[in-house]
């Protein structure tokens, strides 16, 4: 048997929504499968360079239903992989940020399974990029922390005053994944070690032709989020890079069409 038609598994990130944005190697992956896993936050787009003959089965929660058991996706790529399928799992963004990409990989390595992981642009830098600014500047940030909003059941999550005061000290931009259903909590927690007016930005849907954005500071980030009625999925970062969006943003159309 050669190596490519070999049983295997590939994560595959399928960026942050906008089809366009995959890479060609997730291209020639999803047409290679003849099964697709896909999480719920991949643009069925996408599956337009699945092969006819493919089954497509969507492990998300879409229409309302729970989603598949992280453990009952874990057994059912084991076994497709064993009876000889190939397996791409597609998840949304970068398959390794966020999204329960590395529980997978461990556990079908543990099966004895040989994984490739296909990169995807992660939510977190469409997020910015989608308003025209960058999350590191050598005038604002020194570097940038991707975190989750969401810890998993037992586990305290993140210590925010603590994560606050070294973004404030090293100049960090912070991406914030997961973080609109705990808003409240986190603002509270960042608020003690940055000042009121740090600049935020929240974009839903980043990439998406629904992309909707809040530009805000710190200090009204809880009221301005509800008020325009901003959900999941969205991206938060949190730090001086924020004022390159509201620039761009504040510029007219014309303007930027002619840049
Ligand atoms: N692996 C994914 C992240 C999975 S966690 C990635 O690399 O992007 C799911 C979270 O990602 C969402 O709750 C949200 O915070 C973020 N997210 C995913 N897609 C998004 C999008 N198009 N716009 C804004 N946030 C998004």
């Amino acid at each position: 048997m050669s190596p490519l038609s070999a049983p295997r598994c590939t994560l595959v990130g399928a960026g942050p929504g906008d089809p366009e944005l995959l890479t060609l190697k997730a291209v020639k992956a999803i047409a290679s499968a003849t099964l697709l896993l896909v999480d719920d936050l991949v643009n069925d787009q996408v599956l337009s360079h699945a092969s006819p003959s493919a089954r497509i089965v969507h492990v998300g929660k879409r229409g309302g239903c729970q989603s598949t058991p992280q453990a009952f996706i874990h057994k059912m790529m084991v076994q497709a992989v064993q009876d000889g399928e190939h397996v791409v799992r597609l998840k949304g963004g970068d398959p390794f940020i966020f999204g329960r990409g590395g529980e997978e990989v461990e556990h079908l390595r543990a099966a004895g399974i040989e994984v490739e992981v296909v990169n995807g642009i992660t939510a977190g830098l469409a997020g910015m990029s989608s308003l025209g600014a960058p999350l590191t500047h050598r005038e604002h940030a020194h570097g940038v922390v991707f975190v989750t909003g969401h810890a998993k059941p037992g586990d305290s999550g993140t210590d925010w005053p603590q994560l606050a005061a070294t973004a404030r000290q090293a100049k960090l931009t912070l991406v914030i994944y997961m973080g609109v259903s705990s808003l409240e909590h986190i603002c509270q927690g960042l608020l003690s070690g940055l000042p009121a007016q740090t600049p935020v930005a929240v974009v839903q849907n980043a990439s998406l032709p629904t992309q909707r954005e809040v530009l805000t500071t710190l200090g009204e980030l809880v009221y301005n989020v509800q008020s325009e009625r901003l959900k999941s999925p969205s991206i938060i970062v949190v730090g001086d890079v924020v004022q390159g969006a509201r620039a761009w943003i504040a510029q007219p159309q014309t303007a930027q069409k002619a840049a």
